[in-house]
């Protein structure tokens, strides 16, 4: 029975009985009757639906079952059911309908969106025809139909997932990358700008990770509202966001400036609680400055960090000459932190001198090998270890060679005072300490043969703290230098304040002295101090016989320099102890404690 087929394909309900096939037996149609039901049943379980055409007279029908047997029917032509497709799938149903009309051995499989009740729905269609004319064209095709809606949608929310940043809805860093490759495969300008917030650690820590949420979410809409809307914008990480957008001549320029401006947004102020964050921009151009998505995104990482070396808040342009030096940073850093880890960092000794020109002590100087730089000053490798949380390792491998040394040198019965270049801010770390004297006290040697040299530069900072530490150094056993005095913020004053064992006048006024008279009167004043106060003093850097001459007359007792020795191997520093064993007999009294 056929029904009136409302546009919309919306199903009607089937009121009409069940009723055998006439010329059947009882039996027969009874046994027919329950295989319907069979089948039906197993239709409705599955939540497929049927579906017939007969193309000839042009009739569609859908028709779907239902538990207590009644039935949704939908009985129109081909052109009804097909008016309920949305347009971008019409012509991929139509297709398959129409090559199954010929193709004898194909099946119909598509998936579309159907309107019905009210709502798009997807619809699994499958098929097949069972009979065909002797041409082989279709004259009847059957099969079933099943509402894929849900996983539709699951797997739309799952491709969302896949592709957007749960926080803020923006592209996740995957999503930008493929973008980007396929902007770049388009060959226009465009204008990449790496963000990175300053001071957002902060805030996340102090109002917790709700309001930091927040924050970020700001940030993105910041980004939405001022960028064009074909830009891609991005979350890249934590607290990082990358905007790509095209220009034409120079027009990127008032874009940055434009979010420069208005990166008031970005800008978090708390009267209450000093909480600020801000934005630093690197830009980089494509094509101009490579036409390679990696490396324009490296080069706009590296412009982020000069902008934020720069002062943070503003924006950078890529320069090739500091990403070049920045790069150079980077695999230095890495080499040098294998050469730690693998511990194949050398040391050399410099001798020090008494006014008799014997040796008293030695310092130990680190020594790298890179193989990418070769020789570098430990001007250069020693405060990038010391930026990057290197600088203990260091101290107790420098601590163990010179443990090592000592302990030759009692056996030997030659020992000199050793000196030993520590990080100045490690004295103030917690536990360190007990690691520096564990490395004596497990081999048994008297820490009184050590002598660390440290920088002023702990004592401007936190001198409480420092002074305390210096005199838990001291208490250990360690005797303690200051190295480079003179030349940073520190006064005379220092000398009294501070209970060192030795004051090194640095380099620079040992050099200085005679040509100027501001160098001799400071280094006059130091040595006249330490001599009242007791202090030992160590000039460094003696360089000429005149210097050595003069600084004895001033009364110095210790003397470190080319003039006297260069920084050697142990093994030639043994030798010259050989010939100067009467001297280092009385090395350690001599020195005053
Ligand atoms: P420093 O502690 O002031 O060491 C003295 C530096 O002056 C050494 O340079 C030494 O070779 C150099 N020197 C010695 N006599 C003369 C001289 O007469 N004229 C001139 N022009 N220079 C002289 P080096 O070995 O290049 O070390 C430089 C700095 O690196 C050291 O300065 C020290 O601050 C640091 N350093 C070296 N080894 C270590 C270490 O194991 N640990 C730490 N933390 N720092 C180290
Ligand atoms: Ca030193
Ligand atoms: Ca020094």
């Amino acid at each position: 029975m056929t029904k009136k087929v409302d546009i919309t394909g919306q199903l009607t309900p089937d009121s009409t009985p069940h009723n055998a096939a006439p010329n059947m037996s009882t039996e027969q149609s009874s046994a027919a009757e329950h295989e319907q039901q069979n089948l039906e049943l197993a239709l409705w379980a599955s939540q497929e639906a049927i579906w017939h055409w007969r193309p000839l007279c042009d009739t569609f029908a859908i028709t779907r079952f239902k538990l207590d047997r009644s039935k949704d029917k939908f009985n129109g032509s081909r052109a009804d059911f097909i008016q309920s497709i949305h347009p971008d799938d019409l012509s991929l149903v139509e297709q398959q309908l129409g090559q199954h009309m010929q193709n004898i051995d194909g099946v119909i499989n598509v998936a579309f969106r159907f309107y019905h009740k009210e709502r798009w729905r997807w619809l699994r269609m499958r098929g097949q025809a069972n009979e065909r004319d002797s041409a082989g064209m279709a004259l009847q095709v059957v099969g079933t139909i099943r509402d894929i809606s849900e996983q539709q949608e699951q797997l739309s929310r799952l491709d969302h997932l896949a592709r957007y940043d749960a926080l803020t809805g923006l592209l996740n860093r995957r999503t930008l990358l493929s973008e980007l490759q396929k902007w770049a495969a388009s060959g226009a300008p465009f204008c990449l700008v790496f963000v990175d917030l300053d001071g957002f650690k902060l805030l996340n820590d102090t109002l917790g990770h709700v309001q930091g949420d927040a924050y970020l979410q700001s940030v993105a809409d910041t980004l939405r509202r001022e960028l064009p809307k074909t830009a891609l914008i991005a979350r890249y990480g934590g607290d990082e966001f990358v905007c790509a957008f095209h220009f034409t001549a120079d027009s990127w320029q008032q874009q940055v400036a434009r979010l420069v401006e208005v990166r008031t947004p970005f800008n978090f102020n708390s009267a209450s609680m000093q909480l600020k964050v801000t934005g630093s921009l690197g830009v980089a151009l494509f094509p101009e400055h490579t036409s390679n998505i990696d490396e324009l995104l490296e080069f706009a990482d590296c412009a982020m960090y000069q902008a934020k070396e720069a002062g943070k808040d503003g924006y950078a342009l890529y320069q090739a000459e500091l990403y070049i030096a920045k790069k150079r940073k980077v695999t230095m850093l890495s080499e040098l932190r294998t050469a730690v880890q693998q511990q194949t960092l050398k040391f050399e000794l410099q001798p020090k001198f008494n006014a008799l020109s014997q040796m008293t002590g030695a310092e130990l100087l680190c020594r790298w090998y890179s193989d990418t730089f070769g020789q570098v000053s430990p001007a250069i490798f020693i405060p990038l270890l010391e930026e990057h949380g290197l600088a203990e390792a260091l101290a107790l491998l420098a601590l163990n060679q010179a443990a090592d040394y000592l302990d030759q040198l009692l056996r030997e019965a030659k020992p000199v005072l050793m000196a030993v270049n520590i990080s100045a801010e490690l004295i103030t770390k917690s536990g360190f300490l007990d690691k520096a004297a564990a490395i004596f006290d497990l081999r048994g040697l008297d820490k009184s043969w050590i002598e660390l040299e440290i920088t002023e530069s702990v004592f401007l900072q936190e001198a409480k703290k420092a002074e305390m530490a210096l005199q838990q150094l001291r208490s250990a056993g360690f005797r303690v230098a200051m190295d480079d005095f003179g030349t940073g913020y520190s006064s005379l004053s220092y000398i009294s304040r501070y209970q060192f064992d030795t004051i090194k006048i640095d380099q620079s006024f040992i050099q200085d002295m005679l040509q100027h008279q501001k160098s001799r009167l400071l280094v006059e004043g130091i040595v006249s101090i330490c001599r009242t106060l007791g202090v030992n003093v160590v000039a460094e850097g003696v360089e000429t016989e005149q210097q050595f001459q003069f600084l004895k007359s001033l009364g110095v007792q210790r003397f470190q320099g080319f003039y006297l020795a260069k920084p050697q191997l142990f093994s030639d520093i043994q030798q010259q102890l050989t010939h100067n064993c009467a001297a280092s007999a009385d090395n350690k009294v001599s020195e005053s404690k």
